[in-house]
C-alpha cells in the first residue's frame, strides 16, 4: 500500500490529536512548569582536565552512527520555499562544529591563567536543560524529555521545522534535509527534514552503560550522576581550584555543569562562535517567559499533529 499521507487525512488526524491534547490539560505545553531537576542525571565537565584529543568526538560518532540520517535525493521542494536546504550528508567528517552527523565537538580558547597564556579545550553538545524549551515548545510533539532528564528528538515525528533550534538558547539542534516524515506528506504540507542533537546515549544508559564520550575520555573529564550530587561535586571542585561554574542556573538550570579555571565571560570571548558553535554567555530562563498563556495558545492548535500523522501511518502500515 502507498504510505503517502494526503493533506486531508493528515489534517483530520492532527486536529483530532490536538483536541485530545487540549482535553488533557494545558494545551500545547506538555508540562506547564518545568521540574526542579530531581531524578535527573547530570554531567560535570572539568575543563581543566580536557586535553582536546577528540577521542570523545570519535566515540560519539561510532556509538551513534546507526542514528544518523540517510537522506533521499534529489530533495523535494522545500516548504515553505524560503527555507534553505540543509545537507550535511556529504560533509559527515566535519567535526569542528555541531552537525546532524556530529553531536559533540571541541571548542578552543586561548586565555590567561595565573599570568600564563594557555589553551583550554571545551567539549560542547546539548546542555540537557532541566526544563528544555526544545521539548516543551516543539509544535509537533517530537521533542521528548525522559524521567532521567535526557532530552531527545523523535526522528520518526520531527518535521525539521527548526523550532527547537530557534528556542534553544545555544541553537544546538541541527537539521538534515531529505529525511523523515515530511517526505511522506504529499502534496507538501510542512517540514523539510529532521533535527538532530546529542541524546546523551539514552540507549546505552538504558543498558546500564555509560555515554560513549564519558567512557572513552582518557582524562576522565566528565562524570555523570544525580544532579544534586554533580552540583555538590562542581561546587567542591570550584572551591578547590578557584574555579567558575556554568550550567547551574543558565536557562533555569541544565544537566550539564562546566567548571572552568577562568570566568566564563573570558572563555566566551575567546571561543569561535556561530552556527553550530554555541556561546558560553549567561542565559536567562527561556521557559519562564514561554510559560504563559499566550505561548500556550499560540502552540495549541498544532500540538500533536505530527504524532497523529505518525500514528496514522503506522495504522496504514498494518493494513498493508
Ligand atoms: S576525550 Fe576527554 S580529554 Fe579528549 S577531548 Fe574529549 S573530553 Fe577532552
Ligand atoms: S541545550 Fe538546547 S537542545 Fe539541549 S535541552 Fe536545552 S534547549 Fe534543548
Ligand atoms: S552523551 Fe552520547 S550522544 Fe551525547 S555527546 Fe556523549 S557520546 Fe555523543
Amino acid at each position: 500500500m502507498n504510505q503517502t499521507i494526503s493533506r486531508r487525512a493528515f489534517l483530520k488526524g492532527g486536529l483530532a490529536a490536538a483536541a485530545g491534547v487540549a482535553a488533557s490539560g494545558v494545551p500545547g505545553v506538555k508540562t506547564a512548569m518545568g521540574s526542579d531537576g530531581s531524578g535527573h542525571l547530570a554531567t560535570l565537565i572539568d575543563i581543566r582536565k580536557c586535553i582536546g584529543c577528540e577521542a570523545c568526538v570519535e566515540a560519539c560518532n561510532d556509538a551513534n552512527l546507526h542514528k544518523y540520517p540517510e537522506p533521499r535525493k534529489p530533495f523535494p521542494k522545500m516548504y515553505p520555499s524560503r527555507v534553505k536546504v540543509s545537507d550535511w550528508s556529504e560533509k559527515r567528517n566535519e567535526i569542528e562544529r555541531l552537525t546532524p552527523y556530529n553531536w559533540l565537538f571541541i571548542q578552543h580558547a586561548t586565555v590567561a591563567v595565573d599570568g600564563k597564556e594557555i589553551e583550554l579545550t571545551i567539549p560542547r553538545r546539548c546542555m540537557h536543560c532541566v526544563n528544555p524549551p526544545c521539548v516543551k515548545l516543539c509544535p509537533w510533539g517530537a521533542g521528548k524529555q525522559m524521567k532521567n532528564g535526557i532530552s531527545k528528538i523523535d526522528a520518526d515525528i520531527c518535521l525539521g521545522g527548526s523550532k527547537c533550534k530557534d528556542v534553544c538558547p545555544w541553537d544546538i539542534p541541527q537539521r538534515q534535509t531529505g529525511v523523515g516524515l515530511y517526505l511522506k506528506l504529499m502534496p507538501s504540507l510542512a517540514g523539510n527534514g529532521v533535527m538532530f542533537k546529542c541524546d546523551r546515549c539514552y540507549d546505552r544508559l538504558a543498558r546500564g552503560e555509560t555515554p560513549a564520550c564519558i567512557e572513552t575520555c582518557p582524562e576522565q573529564v566528565q562524570s555523570i550522576g544525580p544532579r544534586e550530587e554533580i552540583l555538590a561535586k562542581a561546587h567542591a571542585l570550584a572551591r578547590e581550584t578557584n574555579g567558575y561554574i556554568y550550567g547551574e542556573t543558565e536557562n533555569g538550570g541544565t544537566n550539564t555543569i562546566y567548571v572552568s579555571p577562568v570566568p566564563f565571560e573570558e572563555l566566551n570571548k575567546a571561543i569561535a562562535k556561530g552556527d553550530g558553535k554555541p556561546h558560553l554567555e549567561p542565559v536567562h530562563d527561556a521557559m519562564a517567559e514561554a510559560n504563559n498563556l499566550t505561548a500556550a495558545m499560540l502552540i495549541a492548535p498544532v500540538a500533536g499533529v505530527a504524532a497523529a500523522a505518525f500514528k496514522f501511518m503506522k495504522n496504514m502500515s498494518k493494513q498493508d
